[in-house]
């Protein structure tokens, strides 16, 4: 096999034992015969992997084409947007304390929510492993280091929040991350992710062709039952899987029905639509929005 390729097993339950579900760009995305996860097998060596994050890909003009980080950093850094309400949710499943909240923000790209939780009054920090992204972050008042969570030295029992949106799905080895995330996690503290839901209709129709699939940087494919097998094996006591992706929250920012100053609207009738709107999202959307508490 090439050098710029590896043979990997199932990260789940380490099996070898997988059929081929799709093939996108001569990769192959693989089920695993044991546990039912979905990810790239063989893929991109390590240190291929890590030459992907340049500059050009945070421009959009890499093998992920559909967000220009940079140019999202530019527009939305200091108008309301669905960050804003992410932040404002976890904050909801806080417990009260008057002790000062600290967020890791884990492959913060361009720093965005970082920022955004900085202005919150949360004490951020996050960790990117683009040369050409953490400089930039760095450049908006980030406390960012430059690390993979892999190779991170990591606190026990320091963050009361860490986040990763859409960043999992990008990890060689998220058993062993999440473990790590789950160490420096305060009790009662909480990750938060996003990711893409393979159990969506649009991968059922698509096949293929479903955008997310993007092997060369979409290592692991997660659905609402393999996410939370992995949060349970990290030690999560509770784990709230909700399939809400993007789009669809943008529509109820966008329409005014999410009050960002709420984490569920107080009017009774957007109540009545938020709810109607996250109903449908549950049965079509692509991603996910997961909280775990320690
Ligand atoms: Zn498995």
């Amino acid at each position: 096999m090439n050098q710029n390729f590896e043979e990997v097993s199932c990260n789940y339950c380490k099996s070898k034992s997988y059929r081929i579900k799709y093939i996108v760009d001569g990769f192959n995305y693989v089920q695993c015969n044991e546990c039912g996860f979905v990810y790239v097998n063989p893929r991109l060596s390590d240190d291929a992997i890590k030459k992907l994050y340049n500059e050009d890909y945070f421009g959009g003009k890499g093998f992920d084409k559909s967000v220009e980080y940079k140019k999202e950093f530019e527009q939305q850094s200091n108008t309301i947007d669905l960050n804003d309400w992410d932040i404002l949710a976890i904050k909801g499943f806080l417990p009260k304390q008057n002790t000062e909240l600290k967020l890791l923000d884990v492959g913060c790209g361009m720093g965005l929510f970082a920022y955004k939780a900085k202005q919150k009054g949360f004490i951020a920090e996050a960790l990117e492993l683009s040369e050409f992204a953490s400089q930039f972050a760095a450049s908006n008042g980030i406390k960012v280091l430059r690390a993979s969570i892999e190779s991170a030295e990591l606190k026990s029992n320091c963050y009361s929040v860490i986040s990763m949106k859409e960043v999992i799905e990008h990890l060689p080895n998220p058993t062993q991350s999440l473990g790590k995330i789950y160490d420096s996690l305060q009790n009662d503290g909480i990750l938060f992710l996003t990711t893409g839901n393979y159990n969506c209709p649009e991968r059922r129709i698509k096949g293929n062709k479903w955008f997310y699939f993007m092997p060369q940087g979409h290592l692991q494919v997660f659905s609402h039952k393999t996410i939370r097998r992995f949060l349970v094996k990290a030690g999560f006591r509770k784990i709230i899987v909700t399939r809400q992706g993007d789009l669809l929250m943008n529509f109820l920012l966008k329409t005014g029905v999410i009050d960002i100053n709420y984490y569920k609207p107080k009017s009774f009738l957007k109540r009545i639509l938020f709810e109607c709107v996250r109903f449908v999202n549950h049965f079509i959307s692509s991603g996910m929005r997961i909280y775990a508490i320690k």
